[in-house]
């Protein structure tokens, strides 16, 4: 029987009333699974404040474990009644909590860490919840074991911070490993480097993981359970009535994890497209019944009438503008400014170029980087070198978007009659997006005018 891999995220792990559920869950499937979970809600955030004060503070070793335990303790003894079991839980809790200690404790000496030593802390969320949640379905009665991606060889190309799976490698061991008619426990997050350093996937890499071990084993879905209602044609919290979507492709899943839509990882259709893989999205806290996701991810390409699926919106993009007036067709200007930007490890989300300015889209955790980066490079037909960070994008997803007229007509026309000015603008850099630059004052009433116009009003 082929399996499913099912995820659960930080979101599920909150209090003891969703452990139960996910107990419940697990049962319903009623048959053999990986189970993939991130790190407790908040735990990943905390250990990177924890990484970086540990450079320079000794006692964040002790409060790093002291408060790790307590998170996990109190459940534990809530939630297991057999004191042996318990017991040996917590004892393998303790033995990794030592293990963290001993490298916070390094790091605190040294005053430093290195990129792998920083990803190995960074993983313990994972490794802890794992443990964790393999303990609650013991003590259900269900049989599972922990899995760890060093011990079933889930290898990646040994980028730390953001690897990806090397499936050439990974799938033979990782299959093999996975084989037995049970329920294994996988910590997400990270894979392992062929020399078996711990590598992450990323931030919010767990439904990354959860992807590549679904394609490793050749599950029949990957199963990832939210705290929300699936895929919405907006963002609940911005629009009074979201329609569902039940079914998108694996392009505009991407594209709308891409431009904001936070319910998956962006990278989580990359290892299933070619292998076929769906997705299936499911709430929590909706009817537990493993039958019925609320959205389907798969290869059915849809055109929907109206066209646009879904208006979705990032405040996490900013500009960087190189103005001057012939930096359009001097050549060489592009390639000094993106190299210097790969070169300190800047992704590049998107160009927009004309005669008098060149405009960068990056993320906005990088723009002051970015601008220190450029500013050191020759560049003479550069005049001015600007950072616009009060811009939001919102953006219009489906398939048929490019190809039919009209389509950014009614939008510009929903956002004039509320009078936004649209900053910048770009259709065509995938079929499936249109998506408008506006300033972040004006986002809201952006998402919620696009979405009448398609959702709302009956023309
Ligand atoms: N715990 C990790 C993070 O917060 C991975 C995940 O949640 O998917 O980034
Ligand atoms: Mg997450």
């Amino acid at each position: 029987m082929p399996k499913i891999v099912v995820k659960f995220g930080g979101s599920n792990l909150r209090s003891n009333e969703e452990i139960h559920r996910i107990v419940q869950v697990i049962k319903n499937y009623n048959q053999p699974l990986i189970v993939v979970v991130s790190a407790f809600y908040g735990v990943t955030n905390y250990l990177v404040d924890a990484l970086a004060k540990a450079r320079s503070d000794e006692s964040v070793a002790d409060k790093t474990v002291d408060h790790l335990f307590g998170l996990k303790i109190e459940s534990l003894n809530q939630l297991i009644e057999n004191h042996d079991l318990r017991n040996g839980i917590v004892h393998i809790i303790q033995d990794q909590l030592a293990e963290l200690k001993r490298y916070l404790h390094g790091i605190a000496l040294t005053g430093d860490a290195s990129k792998a030593l920083e990803d190995h802390v960074l993983s313990f969320g994972e490794r802890l919840s794992a443990i964790f949640l393999n303990g609650i379905l013991l003590a259900n009665g269900l049989d599972s074991s922990v899995a760890f991606p060093e011990t079933i060889g889930l290898i990646t190309d040994g980028e730390f911070g953001n690897a990806s799976a090397d499936f050439h490698l990974a799938t033979g061991q990782v299959r093999d490993a996975l084989k037995e008619d049970k329920i294994f426990v996988v910590p997400g997050f990270y894979g392992v480097s062929r020399e078996k350093k711990t590598t992450l996937f990323g931030r919010g890499g767990s439904d990354y993981a959860a992807a590549a071990l679904a394609r490793c084993v050749g599950a029949s879905s990957l199963d990832i359970w939210k705290d929300v209602n699936g895929f919405l044609s907006a963002d609940p919290r911005l629009v009074d009535a979201p329609v569902k979507i039940e079914k998108l492709s694996y392009n505009e899943a991407a594209e709308l994890a891409y431009f904001g839509a936070r319910i998956l990882h962006p990278r989580t259709v990359e290892p299933l497209t070619d292998a076929r893989i769906p997705v299936r999205i499911f709430n929590i806290y909706g009817t537990l019944e493993v039958q019925l996701p609320l959205t389907v991810i798969s290869r059915e390409k849809s055109v929907q009438t109206g066209v646009v699926k879904s208006v979705t919106f990032s405040d996490d993009f900013g500009l960087l503008k190189l103005k001057g007036p012939g930096v359009g067709l001097k050549p060489g200007i592009l390639a000094k400014v993106t190299t210097a930007l790969h070169l300190s490890g800047i992704n590049i989300s998107s160009v927009l170029t004309s005669q008098i300015s060149i405009n960068i889209l990056l993320a906005k955790k990088d723009l002051q980087n970015a601008f220190a980066v450029v500013s050191a490079i020759e560049l003479s037909a550069v005049g001015k070198l600007q950072v616009e960070d009060d811009i939001s994008i919102v953006a219009a997803v489906g398939h048929g978007i490019t190809d039919n007229y009209g389509i950014a007509a009614r939008i510009f026309t929903a956002l004039a009659t509320e009078s936004i000015n649209v900053v910048m603008s770009c259709s065509g850099a995938s079929p499936i997006v249109s998506y408008y630059l506006v300033q972040s004052v004006d986002r809201t009433s952006a998402v919620r005018a696009i979405h009448r116009e398609f959702f709302e009003e009956k023309h």
